[in-house]
């Protein structure tokens, strides 16, 4: 069904992973697509595999920690498919250190990548939506915010902060028309989960009680149903996609 015909969706770190997998299901469901990465290649190869889906896309090369980058990019969708009606704010990197070790740049890097450029997309996308009394926003955390994980002190607090951001941001906006909500993924196999070693992925794989690592596929379903009006009534919300992982 295409219940998002019409809409524009952008969603940050689309070209790969996690994020092509939202955008290729945005697409099925008729929603414009505009991915924003860095890699040329890899967003070219998306954006073909995103048109075989019969809608629209713009792929667009923009490191997203770059002042000027939610400023370019949202005037440059404006202005070819439209004002943006969903955000899913997915891109995110992993600079792992023990905390004693990390470096001011790893802590700085994964900050700014996974917490500062989520708020200013954020922000940016929230100023028309709330114009237009309409809008859908998407964190996609994950469940080292939740519960902590070692070696991972900058993007557990990184995610961690998305996930007050996404109640806060709820609050303010819940009477302008906008839901905003987040994803939290446990180990999913993208290519930010192929660096794990495999004595280390044997061991996640005991914590995970299905006993198996999610695809990408199935953090997207959850997040085409936030967006769609079947999610109206829910705002504010971190929901795990884990396996269990948080249930033991
Ligand atoms: P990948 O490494 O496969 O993809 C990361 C994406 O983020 C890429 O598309 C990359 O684009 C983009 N990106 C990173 N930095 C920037 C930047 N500065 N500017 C623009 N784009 C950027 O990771 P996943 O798909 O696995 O991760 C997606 C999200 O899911 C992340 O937020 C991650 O933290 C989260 N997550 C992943 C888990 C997993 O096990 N895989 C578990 C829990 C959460 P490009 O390379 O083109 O710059």
């Amino acid at each position: 069904m295409k219940t998002l015909k019409g809409k524009v969706a952008l969603i940050t770190g689309g070209d790969r992973g996690i994020g092509r997998a939202i955008a290729l299901k945005l697409a099925e469901n008729g929603a414009r697509i505009a991915i924003v990465g860095r890699d040329e290649k890899e967003i070219e190869k998306t954006s073909v595999e995103i048109s075989d889906k019969k809608t629209r896309v713009l792929g667009i090369v923009s490191d997203i920690t770059k002042e000027s980058s939610a400023e370019e990019v949202f005037s440059y969708v404006e202005k070819e498919l439209g004002s943006v009606d969903i955000l899913i704010n997915n891109a995110g990197i992993v600079k792992d250190n023990l905390a004693v070790t990390m470096s001011d740049t790893e802590w700085m890097d994964v900050i700014n990548t996974n917490l500062n450029a989520q708020f200013y997309y954020a922000r940016k996308a929230l100023r028309n939506m709330v114009k237009k009394r309409y809008g859908k926003i998407v964190f996609i955390t994950s469940v080292t915010g939740m519960t902590g994980n070692p070696g991972q002190a900058n993007y557990s607090a990184a995610k961690a902060g998305l996930s007050g951001l996404t109640k806060t941001l709820a609050a303010e906006y819940a009477k302008k028309g906008i839901t905003i909500n987040c994803v939290a993924p446990g180990y999913t196999e993208t290519d930010m989960s192929k660096r794990i070693n495999s004595t280390k992925k044997k061991e996640i794989l005991k914590t995970i009680p299905m006993g198996r690592i999610g695809q990408p596929e199935e953090i997207a379903s959850l997040v085409a149903f936030l967006v769609s009006e079947e999610a109206a009534y829910i705002t504010g919300q971190e929901i795990a996609v884990d396996g269990g992982f948080t249930c033991i």
